[in-house]
């Protein structure tokens, strides 16, 4: 069996090269060079992922590694920031090559699409575990909030909601593999496994938008968070909201509430002053960048979503397990 050392050694130690890392793995601690983060603000966020509880036990072990680092990236695009450094804390129930060889893939894969660099972690035998801390930056005083989204700001959505709630739904045998195509299957159960974190997009909102959150337990609770943080409202238009052609095979009606009430979107939510969107939208067009205008925020200060006619919607999401 393998030491700790040798795991880290084969496994975490990729040697990646970044001005800012004088010290990556290997010593006590790493050391980190600020000189060109000037002017700027450093944001942190750490998520654990537990086996049976934020993935399932029979969930490919290349997705492991890929989610977990996801859902911390999606935490930073959130914020508006720019992703450099993270730190894996990872809990083995046995050093199993193969799979430490998918998870390890999965991970650097990620990390390497986004300028993230490994800089550290902990390696324990215990119940498998896995926590992920990120490291990013953001001009001082821009970073993006929950709590500043104003009365009759715009409210957008990226991508496409509720792939992932189906992909779910499908591995859960809540909704039958045949009452969808091959392909569109096969999409859901990725959109699941591989969340897409959209921090090349998060960089084209962030002088345009006023607050933003990454949409992790469905877009009504997700957008509540927002308006108890902003003490306002929404007026949400259902009909906006954006759903994929392999969702559609379900049929809207079906489909619909996996988009408000799913989780693991990892979409952006942000809200954008009308006089900003026009410039927005220019930016978005030629990024390729696809993006969903699904509501307004309101004046009242009761945090409650309401349609087009000005009925109350109902928030209760799903709660998810992916245990037995
Ligand atoms: P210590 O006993 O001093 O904490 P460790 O044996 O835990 O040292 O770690 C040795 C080095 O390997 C440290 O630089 C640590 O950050 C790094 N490291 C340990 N586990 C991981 C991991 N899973 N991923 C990345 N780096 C790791
Ligand atoms: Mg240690």
């Amino acid at each position: 069996m393998s030491s700790e050392f040798d795991i880290i050694q084969d496994y975490f130690n990729w040697q990646q090269t970044a001005a800012s890392v004088r010290v990556g793995v290997g010593d006590d601690a790493a050391v980190l060079d600020l000189t060109a983060k000037q002017g700027q603000e450093l944001i942190i966020s750490v998520d654990t992922f537990i086996e049976g509880v934020h993935f399932p036990k029979n969930a490919p072990v290349e997705a492991i590694g890929h989610k977990a680092l996801a859902v911390n990236l999606s935490d930073l695009a959130a914020m508006g920031a720019e992703p450099a450094w993270f730190t894996l804390a990872i809990t083995l129930p046995e050093s199993n090559q193969q799979w430490l060889k998918a998870f390890s893939l999965g991970l650097k894969k990620l990390a390497d699409q986004h300028n993230i660099v490994l800089i550290g972690g902990d390696t324990t035998r215990g119940s498998l575990s896995i926590t992920i801390q990120v490291m990013g930056f953001v001009t001082a005083g821009e970073a993006l909030l929950r709590s500043t989204a104003k009365p009759n700001d715009k409210i957008y959505v990226s991508g496409y909601l509720g792939d992932a709630a189906i992909g779910l739904a499908l591995i859960q045998a809540r909704l039958k593999a045949d009452m969808l195509s091959q392909t569109a299957n096969t999409f859901c159960r990725n959109a699941l496994n591989f969340p897409y974190p959209q921090n090349t997009l998060s960089k084209i909102i962030r002088p345009y938008a006023t607050a933003c959150l990454d949409i992790s337990d469905g877009l009504l609770q997700d957008l509540t968070h927002i308006l108890k943080a902003s003490n306002v409202s929404a007026r949400l238009d259902s009909d906006k909201i954006p759903l994929s052609s392999h969702a559609l095979e379900l049929g809207y009606d079906t489909a619909l509430p996996y988009a408000l009430s799913g989780g693991d979107d990892y979409q952006l939510l942000f809200t954008v002053p009308p006089e900003n969107e026009a410039k927005l939208l220019k930016r978005i067009a030629d990024a390729d960048e696809s993006i969903s205008c699904i509501g307004t925020i309101g004046v009242n200060n009761d945090d409650k979503i309401r349609d087009s006619s000005g009925n109350l919607i109902s928030t209760t999401g799903y709660q998810h397990f992916y245990g037995e």
